[in-house]
């Protein structure tokens, strides 16, 4: 088992976790950015990641991972090698969330859906509904961070290797704003990975 501060000096050193004064996306400020994709782009870190997956499932008699693309293709992969099972991920088609490219469950297999972060478990949940559509059987949630804040909850067996706190102010009330701190947009090039 990898300890929480082995899993954040991975996420530091491979700049998948910002600290400073975040423009988010939803408008509102942050102390902390975390793009997964960073870290993920390393082979060894993601197969060592999501062998944390892997193995807290491996008496589960997975048939097949399931992903939401894109962000967990690549953890479905991961967890998908140890175990020596089919890999698989669905992407949204017309709005549903869809297998395609023929992929296939077939009936009564057992999936194991996975994906990187857990925000609000949305993606995961759609995933989960298309498997049991096609007669398979869900039989665990795995994720490397969890940042729903315990929102996200599934009444199937749960895995995540991290839970993260998020803090978010809205602009009138941001402290990093009141210190004077310059605020940066994720992507752009002012940000300092330290
Ligand atoms: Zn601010």
């Amino acid at each position: 088992m990898l300890s929480k501060q082995e899993i954040l000096s991975v996420f530091k050193e491979t700049g998948a976790l910002l600290n400073g004064h975040f423009l988010l996306s939803s408008g509102l400020h942050s102390p902390q950015y975390f793009q997964c994709a960073k870290v993920l782009q390393y082979p060894w870190h993601a197969e060592r990641l999501c062998g944390e997956i892997a193995n807290y499932f491996s008496d589960s008699k997975v048939d097949v991972v399931v992903a939401p693309a894109i962000g967990g293709i690549v953890v479905a992969q991961e967890v998908g090698r140890p175990l020596r099972r089919r890999a698989i991920f669905a992407e949204r088609e017309g709005g549903k969330m869809t297998l395609r490219r023929g992929f296939e469950i077939r009936k009564g297999e057992r999936a194991l859906v996975v994906e990187d972060v857990t925000t609000t478990g949305g993606s995961a949940l759609e995933v989960m509904n298309a498997v049991r559509e096609m007669g398979g059987d869900v039989v665990g949630f795995g994720c490397l961070v969890d940042r729903s804040g315990g929102k996200a909850k599934f009444d199937i067996p749960t895995f995540s290797l991290i839970k993260m706190d998020v803090r978010n102010y809205s602009p009138e009330d941001c402290p990093l704003c009141q210190q004077g701190i310059e605020l940066v947009k994720p992507g752009s090039r002012k940000i300092s990975e330290s």
